[in-house]
């Protein structure tokens, strides 16, 4: 079975002060023991701005991982602006998460380019995850599916070994809108992807690999789409930066 898994990405937020609070709300949280990311004993993987990575990581407790928001696809050199997988291995921060919507709409990020980054990520030891999702505009013109496994084929065309990506569906349109997908939209798209995952790859990597899907959840949206059978986890935005990231984490119980 796949275990349950819960990502809090704080994307450009979050000031000292308010990550230590952050923190010390997790760090004291009674979590649920069954959402984690097997073998690893850890419930939750949060991603704060590259600046806070290495206070985060040092000050999280209670099974907390630590995720960069970025990666580069080359080792140490001359790439003003960007961090290497090394410098992330090196400091203990184990997972990154690539490929979501804002870098590859807003900065430009092409499905070949977060592929290149996947690959480097896993060939240096971290775990991946790895975002997919929609616009409104190509959902309205019945392209979900089509887009979402286009951005996994380029994935696909690098990697072979699926074991340490988590997948996040996010549809674009349902990101920081409030909008959130219907459990029926969520649950469908996530088995197409698991459908798709088993005809490229195999049923194993189908059966396997976590789907999250991230958009607008919060504490009150989460129970309903925790119980789709196809939804193993969340990448909350805006909720994980509040105390109810925890109700969230604990949407199971
Ligand atoms: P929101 O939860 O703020 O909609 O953001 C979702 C997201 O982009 C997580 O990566």
């Amino acid at each position: 079975a796949r275990k349950f898994f819960v990502g809090g990405n704080f994307k450009a937020n979050g000031s000292i002060k308010s990550i230590q609070g952050i923190l010390d709300n997790l760090n004291n949280a009674k979590l649920d023991p069954n959402t984690g990311m097997l073998p690893l004993p850890a419930p939750v993987v949060i991603s704060p701005p590259s600046i806070f990575l290495l206070t985060t990581a040092e000050k999280a407790s209670n099974g907390i991982k630590v995720a960069a928001q970025n990666v580069f696809d080359k080792p140490d050199g001359a790439w003003t602006g960007e961090l290497t997988v090394k410098m992330l291995t090196e400091h203990n921060i184990e997972w990154v998460i690539l490929g979501h919507s804002e870098r590859r709409t807003i900065i430009k990020e092409s499905s070949e380019f977060v592929a290149d980054k996947t690959k480097a990520a896993l060939d240096g030891g971290l775990s991946v995850i790895l975002c997919i999702g929609e616009t409104l505009e190509e959902r309205e013109a019945g392209k979900t599916v089509d887009v979402c496994c286009s951005q996994l084929q380029a994935v696909v065309d690098k990697v072979s070994d699926w074991s340490k990506i988590v997948i996040a569906y996010e549809p674009v349109w349902a990101i920081g809108t409030g909008k959130v997908a219907t459990t029926e939209q969520a649950q469908e798209a996530h088995e197409a992807i698991r459908k798709w995952l088993a005809s490229k790859l195999s049923q194993g990597v189908a059966d396997g690999t976590r789907i999250l899907y991230g958009g607008s959840v919060n504490e009150k949206n989460s129970g309903e789409l925790a119980k789709q059978p196809d939804i193993d986890g969340f990448l909350v935005g805006g909720a994980s930066l509040k105390p109810a990231f925890v109700d969230i984490i604990n949407a199971n119980l």
